[in-house]
């Protein structure tokens, strides 16, 4: 597409197409979503995404992080959705948005985004859907060629939880500049974790050292984040150089 067609930013309200809806785990969907009015954005961005509710006399909006690059095209965006129970608009995205459905999307926002320019090493510290973000992020340096080292500390309930699992996987194996180290909280037979326990101080200094991060973000419950904020202050790293998105 020419430079001419991309919006930036794009500020209106555009209703976009489902376009693929991939289940990534039991309670989290891969929405692909086809914009008529692409818009730029960088690694880390959200949309807005507002759906009718019944009862209510507005859309109800909820903000849902990029999980797609924006190389080599920004035209479909990739949303990774996790089913809140009883929530008004996650359950709907998750159960009942097949392919072909219209979706009313507004964005890109956010300033929770890194490029080449922020250079490396990255630490990435996820908790759930929060790895939604980073994995924009790390598509995005897949596909731009660099190879500054990421480090991903991630939590998930169990092995069948783990959002992007193969992918992951697979990244790790074939680039050489993706480590990823798994921490699981319901799951204490698997094989597959370094850690068998929520996130907390001790982890993030672990591998605070091993990382030794230029740059660390930080997402999803804001218990969390604010644990590993906290962490990570304490392990000596400069308070500019975290930058944190919490999932309230
Ligand atoms: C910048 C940003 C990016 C985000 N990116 C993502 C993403 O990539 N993926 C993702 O899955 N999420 C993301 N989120 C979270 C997302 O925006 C929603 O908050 C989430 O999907 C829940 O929305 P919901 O409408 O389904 O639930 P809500 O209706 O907001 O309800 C949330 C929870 O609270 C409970 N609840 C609601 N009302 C009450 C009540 N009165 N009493 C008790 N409990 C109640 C519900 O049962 C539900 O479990 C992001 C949030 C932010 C701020």
């Amino acid at each position: 597409m020419t430079e001419a067609r991309v919006r930036r930013p794009a500020p209106a309200w555009q209703s976009g197409e489902v376009v693929e809806v991939i289940e990534e785990t039991p309670e989290t969907k891969s929405l692909r979503i086809r914009l008529p009015e692409p818009a730029a954005f960088l690694p880390g961005q959200y949309f807005n995404i507002r759906i009718p509710v019944e009862g209510r006399p507005r859309p109800i909006q909820r903000a849902y992080s990029i999980g797609s690059s924006p190389l080599p095209s920004v035209e479909v965006i990739e949303v990774g959705v996790k089913e809140m129970v009883g929530g008004l608009v996650s359950p709907v995205l998750v159960r009942n948005t097949p392919v072909g459905s219209t979706l009313e999307v507004r964005g890109p926002y956010g300033s929770f985004t890194w490029t080449e320019e922020d250079g490396g090493p990255v630490l990435m510290v996820a908790a759930g859907s929060g790895v939604v973000p980073f994995m924009g992020m790390i598509r995005y340096q897949r596909e731009r060629g660099t190879s500054f080292p990421m480090h991903l500390l991630f939590s998930s309930k169990a092995g069948e939880f783990v959002i992007y699992r193969d992918e992951l996987d697979e990244l790790v194996s074939s680039t050489g500049w993706l480590g990823v180290s798994h921490t699981f909280t319901r799951d204490p037979g698997s094989p597959i974790p370094r850690f068998r326990r929520r996130i907390d101080k001790e982890m993030v200094t672990e591998i605070f050292a091993e990382v030794r991060p230029r740059i660390a973000f930080v997402c999803g419950p804001p218990e969390m984040v604010d644990d590993v904020e906290r962490a990570l202050l304490e392990a000596g790293m400069d308070p500019a150089a975290i930058k944190t998105e919490k999932y309230d």
